[in-house]
């Protein structure tokens, strides 16, 4: 399963919690016990390339 992280707008601690795919039901802060947490969406460790948009016409996967 996924480990998926939440921010507290109220204090900014990050919660992470592992989670069933797709569950993005935000917790109660660790830290200050608010309900006002928001996804976080973790970024993939990359190479150093920031280009999103770019027309490279580069379609592995799915
Ligand atoms: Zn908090």
């Amino acid at each position: 399963m996924p480990v998926y992280e939440f921010r507290c707008k109220v204090c900014s601690e990050i919660t992470s919690e592992l989670r069933k795919m797709g569950d993005f039901t935000p917790p109660d802060c660790a830290s200050c016990g608010s309900t006002e947490t928001e996804k976080l969406f973790s970024l993939f460790a990359g190479g150093g390339s920031d280009c999103a948009g770019c027309s490279s016409a580069s379609h592995k996967g799915g």
